[in-house]
């Protein structure tokens, strides 16, 4: 318990391997928060295996003491598909350190959070890093940092890989970021900024105290899932788990809740003390649930894994409040499930971490995006599922969009600008940052094009240059039509999409022209066709392999074909059998490369 007046919270924006892990691994060492002995480089960084997603990986929190005073250091998420979360975790601090690499400066991802901490209202303390490097252009980024907050921002210098400047920013922390306010009521009001699962504890709460206090053994509640519970124990993160008998305002820190499933902790929700809350008591302001924006279906490879992929789903979902699933029957791929997440590499990460963790292998299928239909009787329906969504009945259709922020060098503007255009983009900003021949787009797009590969396009057109970030921004209507693709006589719902009424013939061709590439040889010919309603668009052939592999036999040797044969059969043994079709489990992912 700390007097709030000696308390700072705060987190570090940062565009990934601008260098957040090794300043706070600094800030570790130079207020001993971590024995030297036990002291291993990227400290905070949670779960090994996380890590190697690059994606859910966040920072443990950590307090540390500086000078007398109590420094909380929590993580935003460093990927764009968890906007919210970050705005969760940016509502729980008053201060953030912006920093910068001098190598590659400002970047899209760091320019969308410092907008977000702008609107939370946070002070900012903008440090340009690796000045250690004889690449470092540290004169140049601190202009571009000025650029996009203002022209008198003072600028750290620092190297968080030698220690250079890394005290006197950590006493700038101290000295510029507001120390806690707490609210007059004296209720407890604390917001769920992160939750992890236990196996032992249940989920262990990440909380930010705004008024009241919480002890050991007091009873919680939670607004927004109406969930009661108990504290089990509570205290801090130094930065494991260290109990203290009470938490007050301006605090962060931990409650054991001892529930066991997390999509009871939702982050965003507020933690308080009883539902019978006083009629001056507000809930902290903007709590959503976790909503779904992406959605495929997943197919276990072998459908004997059925029952095995359920519980692997299930036993996931303790883990990730984030993502829903439920099953699903296909008349093509058989049985499975219907996944929604927050964004496309958010379903990747699932379908890696079930292989990985529980050696299965499943068929995933392009991310979908939901559309909102009006019919011509006047009622509405809101989807990803267009398949069932018949089109002759159908009035206006809502298309979801994506507000896209795109940083590039100068020289790459032209083709960028030009292929947005043609992705039905319009623009909404184009600036440059300080004087440093880079440039800074904002676009409205389709989000389906940035769920299925819009930004991997773009880095491929900048040579890799750009940096990339989104936000969903709303529906707008749009002339649609439905095309269905078939594949060897039959529909396959999952390559349903809506193309605009103009490009409908170009989009058709190109998948058409996909599926053929990406499409192994089967032991027939295979009729691909695309179509508006009954009418066909575009189709190709794709000529069988067994004739083309038996005709490397000049005739006759039996037992050499057999062999051939088996061979072939065997290399099969990894496709999933759809019909009498037999699909590489990538199959839907290469074709939406
Ligand atoms: P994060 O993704 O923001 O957490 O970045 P990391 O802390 O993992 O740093 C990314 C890479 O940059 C790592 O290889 C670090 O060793 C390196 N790095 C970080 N800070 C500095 C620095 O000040 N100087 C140099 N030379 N390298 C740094
Ligand atoms: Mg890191």
């Amino acid at each position: 318990m700390t007097n709030s007046s000696k308390i700072r919270n705060f987190c570090i924006i940062a565009h990934i391997d601008h260098g957040k892990s090794t300043l706070a691994d600094r800030f570790l060492q130079i207020t001993k928060t971590v024995p030297e002995k036990k002291f291993k480089p990227q400290f905070l960084d949670r779960l090994e295996a996380e890590r190697e997603h690059g994606i859910t990986i966040k920072m443990q929190p950590v307090q540390m003491k500086f000078k007398g005073v109590v420094l909380n250091l929590i993580d935003t998420p460093g990927h764009i598909d968890f906007a919210y979360e970050v705005s969760r975790a940016l509502k729980a601090v008053e201060g953030a350190i912006l920093l910068v690499d001098a190598v590659s400066g400002v970047q899209a991802q760091t320019l969308s959070v410092l907008e977000m901490a702008k609107k939370e209202g946070l002070r900012i303390i903008p440090a340009v890093n690796k000045i250690d490097l004889s690449q470092a252009d540290p004169k140049k980024t601190a202009e571009e940092i000025k650029e996009v907050l203002s022209p008198q921002t003072e600028i750290s210098f620092v190297s968080a890989k030698t220690g250079e400047g890394v005290s006197s920013l950590l006493e700038r922390v101290i000295k510029e970021t507001p120390s806690p306010q707490s609210l007059p009521q004296k209720e407890l009001k604390s917001l769920v900024f992160d939750a992890h699962y236990d196996t032992h504890s249940g989920v262990v709460a990440h909380v930010r105290i705004f008024s009241g206090q919480i002890s050991q053994g007091e009873k919680i509640y939670l607004v927004g899932t109406k969930t009661e519970a108990k504290a089990e124990k509570v205290g801090i993160f130094k930065p494991h788990l260290t109990s203290e008998r009470v938490l007050k305002a301006g605090e962060i820190g931990f409650v054991l809740t001892n529930l066991k499933d997390i999509h009871k902790v939702l982050v965003g929700d507020t933690l308080t003390h009883s539902p019978t809350l006083k009629p001056n008591f507000s809930v902290l302001s903007g709590f959503k649930k976790p909503k779904p924006k992406v959605f495929a279906s997943l197919y276990p490879v072998d459908e004997n894994d059925y029952v095995r992929l359920r519980e692997s789903l299930e036993l996931l979902s303790l883990s990730d409040s984030s993502f829903e699933f439920r099953p699903e029957l296909s008349g093509l791929l058989g049985r499975g499930f219907r996944l929604g997440a927050l964004g496309s590499l958010h379903l990747q990460i699932i379908r890696e971490r079930l292989e990985k963790e529980f050696s299965l292998e499943t068929l995933l299928t392009a991310p979908r995006v939901k559309y909102k239909f009006k019919f011509r009787d006047g009622s509405w329906q809101t989807t990803d599922q267009i398949e069932k969504i018949d089109f002759t009945l159908v009035s206006e259709v809502f298309e979801p969009k994506a507000k896209i922020k795109v940083i590039v060098p100068a020289e790459f503007q032209g083709k960028i600008m030009e292929y947005l255009h043609q992705q039905r983009g319009t623009m909404i900003n184009t600036q440059y940052l300080g004087n440093s021949q880079r440039l800074f787009l904002e676009y409205e797009v389709p989000l389906v094009l940035v769920v299925r590969g819009l930004f991997s396009k773009i880095l491929s057109l900048s040579s890799g240059f750009a940096s990339l970030d989104y936000s969903f921004s709303g529906y707008k209507k749009e002339e649609l039509v439905k095309v269905d693709i078939s594949i060897a006589d039959k529909i396959f719902p999952a390559l349903s999409f809506l193309a605009h009424k103009n490009e409908a013939y170009k989009e058709a061709r190109e998948k058409v022209d996909k599926i053929k590439e990406v499409l192994p040889r089967q032991l027939f010919e295979v009729h691909i066709r695309a179509q508006v309603g009954s009418r066909v668009i575009a189709k190709a052939k794709l000529s069988p392999l067994r004739k083309d592999v038996l005709a490397k036999l000049y005739g006759g040797d039996r037992t050499r074909k057999d062999k051939l044969l088996k061979k072939q059969k065997e290399g099969k043994k990894k496709l999933k059998q759809i019909g009498n079709l037999h699909l590489p489990p990538e199959f839907f992912q290469k074709l939406s490369k």
